[in-house]
């Protein structure tokens, strides 16, 4: 943990970077979500830690065993609609609400963000609201419950799955190539809650702008901490609001980041 000086003046340097920012992209992890009570991907306990990951988020995991695979994501379902997004979280929408050129990438399958209002949010691991058909492409929304397991096959032959990336397969195109441009384009880039370790996503915190301050903000030190400009030991909900509270204190800065009620 840093000292308390020290963060402050790190949270200043960031302040700057960002008053001056005419592009700012942000991309977050499951340590933002872990604020909201949901375990991280690899913390899952309980039951679940018997099974290898890949069982439970491949396509072969999935051809194996659908019902394993849906009972599995139809709790983590359900873990979604009863946590509520954070104080970061909503940070990060006021920040978009703040900005003009403003791009948040997540990690996060929860929609955690569409609820605390950020409204543009390239999901690149695709998200829990919906299953899709393995054979049709075919959409259907979840229910809080998830999918009722009598209902996994779909009447085209194929199965309903979770709307999922999964291991071994490829982030959706056009929500990839929208967040390199993004993170190109940015002159601050916040690294928020992830480990940076889960490629391709991860690149985007580093490999795609050279010239950008980067700032991450993570209660551990991560594989990119010597290779940014600023780290800020703290969590998402500790150091965004008061990212924004600075911005909206400061008479000169030009964002409206004033606090509103959101619905
Ligand atoms: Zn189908």
């Amino acid at each position: 943990m840093a000292e308390a000086d020290g963060t402050g003046n790190l949270t200043a340097g960031v302040i700057a970077a960002l008053r001056e920012a005419r592009s700012v992209f942000v991309l977050t992890g499951s340590g933002i979500s872990a604020e909201s009570g949901l375990p991280t991907f690899r913390g899952v306990g309980g039951l679940w830690r018997t099974h290898r990951v890949e069982e439970l988020a491949s396509p072969d995991g999935f051809a194996r065993d659908p019902v394993l695979v849906w009972t599995w994501y139809n709790e983590r379902k359900a873990a979604h609609e009863r946590a509520q997004p954070n104080a970061g979280h909503f940070a990060i929408a006021q920040l978009e609400d703040a900005l003009d050129d403003f791009t948040l990438a997540t990690q996060n399958v929860d929609s955690l963000h569409l609820r605390a209002g950020s409204r543009k949010v390239l999901e690149l691991h695709g998200s829990l609201r919906e299953a899709r058909c393995s054979n049709c492409n075919a959409g259907r929304p979840l229910g809080a419950a998830g999918l009722p397991l009598d209902e996994i096959d779909h009447a085209c032959g194929g199965r309903w799955r979770p709307d999922i990336v999964w291991f071994g397969e490829s982030l959706p195109q056009d929500v990839w190539q929208r967040a390199r441009e993004a993170a190109a384009r940015a002159d601050v880039i916040l690294v928020v809650g992830t480990s940076a370790v889960v490629y391709p996503a991860a690149a985007l915190a580093t490999n795609y702008n050279r010239g950008a301050f980067v700032a991450e903000i993570n209660p551990e030190a991560t594989p990119i901490s010597d290779r940014v400009a600023c780290t800020l030991r703290g969590s998402a909900a500790e150091v965004l609001p008061q990212i924004v509270e600075a911005l909206s204190r400061d008479e000169t800065a030009s964002p409206d980041l004033s606090v509103r009620p959101r619905g």
